[in-house]
């Protein structure tokens, strides 16, 4: 007997859901299937972000992050408009403090200006008051492209676009098992049923490692799970900021630059931080897995990581503990804000792949093994570039299954 699907999806989140798509607009007699393990879509990284559609300011020119975040911001601008999904692009400022930030800062506007990024703007003091009069530094970069959606939104969207092409996406399906055979791949469900597919396509996100490793790829990344913790602006100081407001980030620890983001629902999201997680769905520090954790701890790549980057570490638990740490740092940026304008918000976990040399992986990673692709790592801006990381897997799928 032959295998019962042609190409099986790992993960309902916005990379598997939009590679799915993808492979349906250019193969629609393929029979797909998307197994996503919770009972609904985007329960994790897709559903649980800044909701940032970003322009591509920061990712080293010529590296997949560029060309996969400029392209996909794009496609992302075109979809929401065809198919009526809010959206909107308030702009960023970028914002240096310290005289210490001023030369990252004018690497950061070159790197821009590499990527294609439109609309940049260097700003002295008096630039950054005029666009955001509460804000203060001593230099700042104007990026107007900038916006904002709910990436849950955008993952319904697609997942209809894959009913409609013919593919299913089934919820509450938890892969268990992955083995390679010969002439195709089997997955085990948790409920016991096992499926035969011709290929497969692993965007497990927090997950993806284990998944790719099982599969028999050689995957030497390892995901180490890092919370970002949110406070929320409350009602009446919305108003302190107009559109995002970012500072400079740290290059020990780029995602951890704590930042105000005004949501399409009308909400100002303050954070987030980015935490060591003790589960790779660790949403609270209570949240304890440790058959989990207790392997990334004595790992090469997590110890060499922890060598390099402990005082960041450090100082990212004592911001996630001490809310008045988190406070100081903000009001560098905004001088107006007080300790009860911050409401406790929600969390996320990202999943960050890190090298066996304990190096972060700043760009996307795509891996192969016999008969699957896996995307290993997919951070932020994944959710931005999902259209164009979906073209790119699909264009490293073989022609015929
Ligand atoms: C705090 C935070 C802020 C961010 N902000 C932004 C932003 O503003 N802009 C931006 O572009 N990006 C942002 N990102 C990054 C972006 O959210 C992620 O890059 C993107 O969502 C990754 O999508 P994914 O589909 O790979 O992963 P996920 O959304 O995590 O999806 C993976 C799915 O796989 C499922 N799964 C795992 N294991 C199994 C299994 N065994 N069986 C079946 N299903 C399984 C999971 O349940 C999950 O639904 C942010 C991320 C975080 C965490």
């Amino acid at each position: 007997m032959g295998p019962d699907i042609d190409v099986l999806v790992i993960g309902g989140g916005i990379v598997g859901l939009a590679t799915a798509r993808e492979i349906l607009a250019g193969r629609p007699s393929t029979h797909l299937l998307v197994l996503e393990k919770e009972a609904g879509l985007a329960r994790h990284q897709s559903g649980r972000n800044s909701g940032v559609i970003h322009s591509g300011v920061y990712y080293r020119p010529g590296s997949l992050k560029a060309r996969l975040c400029v392209r996909g911001r794009e496609q992302l601008l075109r979809y929401l408009g065809d198919r009526g999904i809010p959206h909107s692009l308030p702009g960023k400022v970028i914002v240096a403090t310290r005289s210490s930030q001023i030369e990252q800062l004018e690497e950061l506007l070159r790197r821009a200006r590499l990527n294609g990024v439109p609309g940049l703007e260097w700003l002295d003091a008096r630039g950054i008051r005029a666009i955001e009069p509460e804000v203060r530094g001593l230099h700042g970069i104007h990026v107007p492209g900038t916006g904002v959606v709910d990436y849950a939104a955008v993952c319904r969207a697609y997942a209809a676009d894959i009913e409609l092409a013919g593919g299913t996406v089934r919820t509450a399906a938890p892969v268990m098992a992955v083995r390679a055979t010969g002439g195709s791949i089997e997955v085990r469900l948790g409920s016991g049923e096992s499926i035969l597919a011709r290929y497969l396509v692993n965007c497990a996100g927090l997950y993806a490692d284990l998944i790719a490793r099982a599969a028999g790829a050689s995957v030497e990344e390892q995901i180490v799970p890092f919370r970002g913790e949110y406070y929320l602006l409350k009602r009446e100081r919305r108003g302190l900021v107009r559109g995002l407001v970012y500072p400079v980030p740290d290059p020990r620890l780029p995602f951890a630059d704590v930042h105000f983001t005004p949501t399409v629902n009308g909400e100002v999201l303050v954070g987030p931080n980015a935490v060591l997680a003790f589960a790779r769905e660790g949403y609270r520090w209570g949240a304890i897995r440790p058959g989990e954790f207790a392997p990334t701890l004595v790992s090469r790549g997590f110890l060499r990581l922890t060598r390099q980057l402990w005082p960041v570490g450090v100082r990212e638990a004592y911001r996630s503990l001490d809310g008045n740490a988190f406070l100081r740092d903000l009001q560098r940026m905004l001088p107006a804000l007080k300790r009860d304008d911050l409401l406790r918000g929600g969390a996320g976990v990202r999943a960050q792949a890190v090298g066996v040399d304990g190096r972060l992986c700043e760009d996307f990673v795509v891996a192969r093994s016999h008969r699957a692709l896996h995307v290993v790592s997919a951070p932020s801006p994944a959710a931005t570039s999902s259209l164009a990381i979906a073209e790119e897997v699909v264009s490293r799928m073989p022609a015929t299954f």
